[in-house]
């Protein structure tokens, strides 16, 4: 039988490699896939070409906070995975009013409905960045939620409202924190995409602080595989965090990029600290590896020279991207 799936947020990054993924030849044959997503700046259509044909695909054009609409469309689906958010920490910085209805609004009209309409199973994306900064170890899935940033503090309240509605009422909510994403068809504002597409138009990139920020980077398709099996073989109530086993610091991030790209440090400008700026992001995904056989696949040196690669044969995608950024900026 068909399992008729909502997917919020597919016509971003990650929304939509999961989506071409589970249309593609490896994907499973018995999903039906709906799109909800109001293509803000983030969202693009393109990402989705690839399957904008297809029998089990369909588009819809919509807000995650009209209830209305997501009452008709959770009413017609077995399960939901929502991406669906506001995802830029800097933009959470200059405002955080989109982020809290969005991000915590939105999610809460999707499990009212999902509560209304008895779906069966709800995945909610949360990230590593729930938990706060650590200095040394991993944060398992029982450590407490710290966030920072707007853009965190709105995602932990999403994440804990969708575990409460798993505790309260029943319903089955599992839910994934993932550490850092790269990959083809990252909007050219996140770290990654915002220095390969300046590096490749000869432009200097900004480096915040002192650069000894650490994070861990994991690939699209690693992420997007760990989603799967907690949609299709996680526990109701249940937290998974997903990583990639890739921590480094922002000085060696960017230079494995300026490697890539074939240039040196003179392109780099240090820049002001990022205010609140989280020390370092390290998530032990001991669970996730134990009950579900998760394991990251893509090495690092590869996933970021066929990124590079990706954006160097796609500036088609990413160049009407930077002029509307500029446009926003000016
Ligand atoms: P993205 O910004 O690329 O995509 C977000 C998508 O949500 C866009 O298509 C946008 O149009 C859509 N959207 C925004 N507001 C909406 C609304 N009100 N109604 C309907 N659609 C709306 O984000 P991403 O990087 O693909 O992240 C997807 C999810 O994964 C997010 O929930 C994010 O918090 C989480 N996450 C991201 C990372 C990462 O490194 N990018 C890491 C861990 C978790």
């Amino acid at each position: 039988m068909t399992t008729r799936i909502l997917v919020t947020g597919g016509a971003g990054f990650i929304g939509s490699h999961y989506v071409r993924t589970l249309l593609g030849p490896a994907g499973p044959p018995d999903v039906a896939i709906t799109v909800l997503d109001k293509l803000t700046y983030a969202g693009n259509p393109a990402n989705l070409y690839e399957v904008h044909d297809a029998d089990r695909f369909c588009f819809v054009r919509g807000d995650i906070c009209d209830a209305q609409l997501v009452g008709k469309l959770v009413s017609r689906h077995d399960q939901v995975v929502h991406f669906a958010a506001e995802s830029h920490v800097d933009r959470s910085i200059l405002g955080s009013e989109a982020f809290v209805r969005t991000n915590m609004a939105g999610t809460q009209t999707l499990l009212d409905a999902a509560l209304r309409h008895r779906l069966r199973t709800f995945v909610h994306i949360s990230t590593d960045e729930v938990y706060g900064s650590i200095r040394s170890g991993s944060w398992p899935e029982t450590d407490p939620l710290r966030p920072n940033s707007p853009y965190a503090a709105s995602k932990a309240g999403a994440d804990l409202m969708a575990l409460a509605h798993h505790r309260t009422h029943g319903l089955d909510v599992r839910v994934t924190r993932c550490s850092n994403n790269y990959g083809p068809h990252q909007f050219p504002e996140k770290v990654i995409p915002l220095f390969i597409t300046r590096l490749l138009d000869g432009r200097q990139v900004p480096l915040y602080g002192d650069g000894l920020n650490v994070r861990d980077w994991i690939h699209v398709d690693d992420h997007v595989r760990g989603i799967e099996l907690v949609r299709t073989g996680g526990r109701p109530g249940e937290v998974y965090n997903i990583g990639g086993g890739n921590e480094l610091s922002n000085r060696e991030l960017t230079g494995l990029l300026l490697r890539e790209c074939g240039a040196d440090w003179d392109m780099v400008t240090f820049v002001e600290d990022r205010k609140g700026h989280d020390r370092r992001y390290s998530v032990d995904f001991t669970k996730v590896r134990a009950e579900l056989g998760y394991a990251p696949r893509k090495e690092l040196a590869t996933g970021l020279a066929e990124t590079v690669d990706w954006y160097r044969t796609h500036r088609f995608w990413w160049e009407p991207l930077c002029r509307q950024g500029e446009r926003l900026a000016s």
